[in-house]
């Protein structure tokens, strides 16, 4: 804290430990009106043992939320192209579902059949899971349908 800084320069009630980053935040309850106030800015130990807590800039303060918000802004954007890779993935699903759903037995390469046990013959392709994915990717892609 150097001389040419006055009380006004500190963001009131907001302290931080040089050490360990802890940040207390004092807020005043007015009994009498039922409201808040910021707490004093005057130095004391921090709980954690490091050193003393020291008045927070308001600049400094500026510097952390901006430094903050470009964090939560890359994260946000992190999450939105994660999403967009999970919600491509669902969308082949959906697609794959859809064009099975109307498929039938006379027109398409691929379709379902109940109690296959009984139906399907012996040597009959059952495909599943991937297998039945790229079949009905290739299906699809030839734009065969029901
Ligand atoms: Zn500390």
């Amino acid at each position: 804290m150097s001389d040419s800084q006055s009380s006004k320069d500190f963001v009131p009630g907001c302290m931080r430990c040089a050490k360990c980053n802890f940040r207390l935040q004092r807020v005043n309850l007015y009994m009498g009106s039922g409201t808040t106030g910021p707490g004093d800015s005057k130095t004391e130990p921090c709980p954690n043992g490091c050193g003393p807590l020291w008045p927070i800039t308001w600049e400094q303060e500026a510097r952390e939320c901006w430094a903050a918000a470009d964090s939560l802004f890359e994260n946000l954007h992190a999450e939105r192209d994660q999403l967009k890779v999970e919600n491509g993935a669902l969308l082949k699903d959906a697609e794959r579902y859809r064009w099975l759903r109307i498929a039938d037995w006379w027109r398409s390469p691929v379709c379902v059949i109940r109690n296959p046990k009984e139906q399907a013959k012996l040597g009959t392709d059952c495909p599943s899971g991937d297998r039945l994915d790229a079949a009905l990717d290739a299906a699809m892609g030839k734009g065969e349908q029901a």
